[in-house]
């Protein structure tokens, strides 16, 4: 490879130069990474991990200028890219909301994963014949990148609740994802073997493996999306990586291989809180996509409507209260509320806790960071293992726009989020929900949870129900 020739002939200062600032860059990476270990230094974490990256690009265009691979016309070019890149990711970041943050990373995932196969694809078809390590990295790049780049754009369709992308549908889901698979690995394995018809193969690697991310993400919905996103995440690393070796730029290895291993991880991380083999997952073996899975019929009764003031009571003369937020908390921004009526409540001597299940929200870690923000100490939120056995001895659970992770149909087999752990608020003595009307959760299907017993249904947006329990609360203990 370049770097090996490079060093055969003996490196140039720009050379020693370059691998020193890669270098710096790289530990930009790890101690940012570090620092995102906690919410609290979260954010010096992105900041170090964005200054790296600056300084890694900044050295990548001298190096290109200066070794006179490219010209002025292609640097005036680069830069029009890099302004326009800039003002799109910081206007699109800035303007987002919160709740629409899951959809913002997969469009980023789009965008990297297609990045790293346009590198990898060039790397290839520049130039005289490339060597095998070349075709094998840069054949990787494309062959992931291109599965990142159609699989993560579906992804962000479902997220956005586009109604045609989640209405998609692919029968024989199975069949599909087993045939494009093998033609991609067939069109990869034989680029490297027959590298004079460079061009043809690269092309069906490239096609075969955007049609295979299609057919990997429609058929996936219900419950199983978080897994996807971050094998997606994953794999968007991955192709970077690959990409970085092709053209043997160390900081893009280094930082493609750093999200391709958090990406892993949280992916494994991820299937064991949904309780489903990865393996799976991949192979479209779980989740019925929105359109097929969702019509599970319904639980039979009805539920009980209740009012602030009845939910005041009940919380005010509780012991134990344990507060179970989802993804329309996150919705109607209602963190701070949900903050103050816990201090409330704790001021007055009821026992608060914050149940967090792994995939409540709609990105990892959601309801942990929504509820960092609104200054919760960490040392309140209660993971599912831990939290389960404690609501048995909960007066009061209350369920603040979470439904999917609470849905007891999880236990019973054949339904889009079967198998799933949940939360376990049935088991607590009392029960109040507090969602907007009838809605569904992301699974798409009815929660026998509403029509229980000890479950009584406090109907509104949460920021507004949380507030009137608020008053409700202060005017009792006044
Ligand atoms: P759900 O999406 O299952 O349910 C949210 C509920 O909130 C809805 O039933 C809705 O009912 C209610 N709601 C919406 N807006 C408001 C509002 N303003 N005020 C009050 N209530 C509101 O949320 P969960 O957190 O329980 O479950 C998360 C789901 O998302 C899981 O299925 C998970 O697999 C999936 N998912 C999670 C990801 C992750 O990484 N965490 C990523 C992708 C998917 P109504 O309309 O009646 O108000």
């Amino acid at each position: 490879m370049l770097v090996i020739a490079e060093l055969n002939q003996g490196p140039s200062v720009l050379d020693i130069v370059a691998w020193f600032v890669y270098l710096f860059s790289a530990v930009m990476f790890v101690m940012g990474l570090h620092f995102m270990n906690s919410p609290k230094t979260a954010r010096k974490g992105n900041f170090i991990s964005a200054f790296g990256m600056i300084v890694a690009c900044v050295m990548a265009f001298v190096v290109l200028f200066v070794q006179g691979f490219i010209s002025v016309t292609a640097v005036i070019v680069l830069i029009a890219g890099i302004a326009i890149g800039a003002i799109a990711g910081v206007v699109s970041a800035k303007k987002v909301k919160m709740t629409d943050m899951p959809q913002l990373v997969s469009v980023f995932n789009t965008v990297g994963g297609g990045a790293a196969a346009l590198v990898a694809l060039n790397d290839i078809l520049a130039g005289e014949e490339p060597s095998l390590v070349v075709l094998i990295t840069a054949g990787l790049g494309v062959l992931i990148g291109s599965i990142t780049f159609t699989g993560s754009l579906i992804a962000a369709g479902k997220l956005q609740g586009i109604k045609w992308v989640k209405k998609l549908n692919l029968p024989g889901k199975g069949f599909w994802n087993i045939f494009f698979a093998a033609l991609t690995i067939a069109a990869f394995v034989l680029l490297c073997v027959f590298p004079e018809q460079k061009l043809l193969w690269s092309i069906l690697t490239t096609v075969f493996a955007l049609c295979y991310g299609l057919v990997f993400v429609i058929p996936i919905g219900g419950a199983d999306m978080p897994v996807v996103i971050s094998v997606l995440n994953a794999c968007t690393g991955t192709a970077v990586a690959m990409s970085g070796l092709a053209i043997d730029n160390v900081a893009l290895i280094v930082a493609g291989a750093l999200v391709g291993a958090a990406g892993v991880t949280l992916s494994v991380l991820m299937s064991k809180a949904m309780n489903r083999p990865l393996l799976s997952v991949l192979a479209g073996g779980f989740g019925g996509s929105d359109a097929a899975g969702g019509a599970a019929d319904g639980p039979e009764g009805t539920m009980k409507e209740t009012s602030a003031d009845d939910v005041a009571v009940q919380l005010v003369y509780a012991d134990k209260v344990i507060f179970v937020p989802g993804f329309g908390l996150a919705q109607a921004q209602a963190q701070r509320e949900l903050a103050d009526l816990g201090d409330l409540l704790k001021e007055h001597g009821v026992e608060v806790e914050y149940a967090i299940h792994p995939v409540a929200g709609r990105m990892p870690g959601h309801m942990n960071v929504l509820l960092a923000e609104a200054n919760v100490p960490y040392e309140e939120l209660v993971d599912l293992d831990d939290i389960n056995p404690q609501f048995p001895s909960a007066n009061v659970s209350l369920v603040v726009g979470a439904n999917d992770v609470t849905n007891p149909a999880a236990r019973k087999p054949g339904t889009p989020v079967s198998g799933m752990p949940i939360l376990d608020v049935d088991k607590s003595q009392n029960v109040v929900v507090m969602k907007r009307g009838r809605g569904r959760g992301y699974a798409g299907i009815e929660n026998e949870l509403y029509f229980e017993d000890n479950t009584q249904m406090l109907f509104g947006d949460a920021k507004a129900g949380l507030q009137a329990v608020i008053a409700a609360v202060k005017e009792l203990l006044n």
